[in-house]
């Protein structure tokens, strides 16, 4: 069955919920009580959980550490993932330096940046380094893999930053740039096709000027905001 995007995201919020249960070593929960916590209904969270298997007993809830344990399979988030970034002003570095990602097996290997002042620089441990080594880095990490790139570079360089991600055989991107980014298309044969390395790649945006923008809208029309639909 196909599975909404917003499922997915509603999936990292019973995580985080039930985190915060387990540091208050509250054992056992509810659909309705994660419902309640999370903003939806318990509908809503037995049907997001029921995509992935049958993780309660019924009418006795959920065991905390165990639904825990299962969120953190489903998301892939009990395996590493080896992450670069692209772009190291304001906000790489800012991210870099947020402690939150080490919760998680999310490991930074590689800082990039095309500015001499920053070449060399040490952030968190990491030494940033010129984008045109990108791609032997990328290769030389072998086995161990580069599984995420971050795009952090003004909006105007953040196709070309992907590109060069992908070209690297970077599999997933996190796209901080306000724009929407293009898989590039190869000309064969007169047809417009798209490129071999963007096969099977996926972007995610980050986008906070977009919530902004939201929040602008339904803070002016509120009767129009529908929550908990899929
Ligand atoms: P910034 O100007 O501080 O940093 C951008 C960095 O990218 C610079 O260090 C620059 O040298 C580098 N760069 C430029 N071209 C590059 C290339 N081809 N390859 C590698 N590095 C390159 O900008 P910022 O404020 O950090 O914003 C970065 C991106 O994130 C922008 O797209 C911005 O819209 C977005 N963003 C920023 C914030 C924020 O709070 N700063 C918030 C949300 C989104």
């Amino acid at each position: 069955a196909d599975i909404p995007t917003a499922a997915i995201s509603r999936l990292v919020t019973y995580l985080r919920i039930l985190e915060a249960l387990e540091a208050q070593e509250i054992d056992r929960t509810s659909s309705s009580d994660l419902a309640e916590r999370a903003g939806v209904t318990a509908f809503q969270v037995r049907k997001d959980l029921a995509y992935f298997g049958r993780f309660g007993t019924r009418g006795m809830g959920y065991t905390v550490p165990l639904l825990k344990r299962e969120l953190v399979r489903v998301l892939g988030l009990n395996q590493t993932w080896n992450v670069v970034i692209v772009g190291m002003g304001r906000l790489g570095q800012a991210i870099a330096n947020y402690p939150g990602a080490s919760d998680y097996r999310f490991q930074y290997v590689g800082l990039f940046d095309v500015a001499p002042e920053l070449m060399g620089r040490e952030v968190r441990g990491l030494n940033i380094r010129h984008m045109d080594t990108l791609r032997d880095f990328v290769a030389a990490q072998g086995q161990q893999r580069v599984d995420m790139g971050f795009v952090a570079v003004p909006p105007e360089r953040a196709q070309d930053a992907a590109q060069a991600l992908v070209d690297a055989g970077v599999r997933g991107i996190l796209n901080f740039a306000p724009i929407v980014l293009q898989p590039r298309t190869s000309e064969l044969s007169g047809q417009q096709e798209i490129g071999d390395e963007w096969r099977g790649v996926i972007v995610e945006n980050v986008d906070f000027l977009a919530g902004m923008k939201r929040l602008a809208f339904y803070i002016l029309n509120p009767h129009l905001r529908v929550t908990d639909t899929e």
